[in-house]
């Protein structure tokens, strides 16, 4: 089945991706976007193998690489000796294990790249400043809603409008959120502004109690990015855009190791920000005969295992090939959701046990979980081996 009409709503990374794969695979694609520009925040983002596998497919592997930096290990430190408690090697062993680099970009940077191809690819594909509402779906077609009282008609319709999907929420209900205790500190920080040597091109990750801090580079090692996790009581907005002032971060990590002073203290005041984390739990049914769901919009999670986007990509390229190996359409979302729902929840799961492993009471606790875990690459085999290209699809 090939050539039906998608409607895609939300132009971030999975609705991107999806529009791509399912373009590659001979569909008629329009995106609708309710922001008036595109655009992406200022963070970072981390590619493994499986999303890497996407995008190689998409013909942007060399462009990532480029844009990317691969961190040659993962580095598990003390709050404030920085003491490496356990480490891994990572840049060639991940590839050598996988198939794919492990590469670490800016989100921006990211998005840019997708954008541009589905432009190459479409020209016109994405249509901004277009607020979906709802749908309505008959056996002939599906009709999208819009706030400015116009529709869109298509054969198939794919949600990929993030957190707090209007489509998931006609076809799911509303999914239930609810505060982890957790707020995530976001600052990018050229390196110039940092000393020479600092830390070295890895991924490092404080571990604190009530707290921890992921450092890693961006843009070929020319920006530095933080992630604070830190435990605070009071939920704030869900948001990625939320600044809060910059004397509250540097509070947040009093008595931390002198490199993340360095880092905060290099920040740009004014461009702190400061997003609450929420758990959400999975759910099974993501389709109907005509519509369905990926990406956030699916299965939001919270980053303790950075796959949040990289489940959206896997998802648009399983949806693409399930659509080509079936006749009927509800048939090939039924295949999508079946090959899907599994691994995104158990992906969900384990980020959600994962904050205990980041967050444990004291140095002695931490001392003793990590000399229990023989944490490395294979351990995560099943996470990072998975090629959404090539897995079987029963
Ligand atoms: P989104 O990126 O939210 O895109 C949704 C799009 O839909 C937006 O453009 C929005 O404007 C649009 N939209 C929404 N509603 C409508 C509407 N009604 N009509 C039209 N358009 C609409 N993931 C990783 O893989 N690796 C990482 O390293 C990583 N780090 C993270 C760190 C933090 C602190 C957090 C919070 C998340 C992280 N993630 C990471 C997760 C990742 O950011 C998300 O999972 C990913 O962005 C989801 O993409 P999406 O396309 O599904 O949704």
């Amino acid at each position: 089945m090939a050539g039906e009409k998608v409607l895609i709503v939300g132009a971030g990374l999975g609705g991107l991706a999806a529009a791509l794969c399912l373009i590659k695979a001979g569909y008629d694609v329009e995106v609708y976007e309710q922001a008036p520009a595109l655009g992406e925040v200022g963070a970072g983002i981390q590619m493994s193998a499986n999303p890497m596998h996407v995008l190689r497919h998409l013909g942007l592997e060399e462009a990532v690489l480029k844009l990317g930096v691969q961190p040659g290990a993962y580095v598990f430190r003390l709050h404030d000796t920085g003491e490496v408690i356990q480490e891994f090697s990572l840049a060639e062993e991940h590839r050598r294990q996988h198939g794919a680099p492990y590469v670490q970009l800016h989100r921006a940077d990211l998005h840019n790249l997708l954008a541009e191809a589905a432009a190459a690819a479409k020209p016109g594909l994405i249509r901004l400043n277009r607020r979906a509402t709802g749908f309505t779906e008959t056996d002939d077609g599906i009709t999208l809603h819009f706030a400015d009282g116009t529709n869109a008609k298509g054969d198939i319709l794919i949600g990929a409008d993030g957190l707090k999907s209007v489509i998931a929420r006609q076809i799911v209900g509303e999914i239930p959120a609810t505060y982890t205790g957790d707020g995530a500190w976001r600052i990018t920080v050229p390196v110039e502004r940092l000393p020479k040597p600092f830390l070295p091109q890895v991924m490092s990750v404080f571990m604190g109690p009530g707290g921890h801090a992921v450092c890693y580079y961006l843009r070929g090692g020319a920006l530095l990015n933080f992630v604070g996790i830190v435990e605070k009581e009071l939920a704030s907005e869900e948001s990625w855009t939320q600044k809060f002032p910059w004397e509250m971060l540097k509070q947040d990590y009093e008595g931390w190791h002198p490199a993340i002073q360095t880092i905060i203290d290099a920040a740009d005041r004014d461009q702190c920000y400061r997003w609450s984390l929420h758990n959400r739990p999975p759910v099974r049914n993501w389709s109907t005969k005509r519509a369905t769901i990926l990406g956030d919009a699916a299965h939001a999670t919270l980053p303790y295992l950075a796959q949040g986007a990289a489940m959206a990509i896997e998802d648009g390229a399983v949806l693409a090939r399930a659509l080509q190996m079936k006749d009927h359409i509800a048939d090939a979302l039924d295949l999508y959701q079946r090959n899907r729902v599994d691994r995104t929840a158990r992906i969900v799961e384990i980020s959600t046990q994962n904050r205990r492993l980041f967050h444990l009471p004291s140095q002695d606790a931490i001392r003793a979980e990590f000399s229990k875990r023989n944490e490395g690459e294979s351990r995560n085999s099943w996470l990072y081996s998975y090629n959404p290209l090539t897995v079987p699809l029963t």
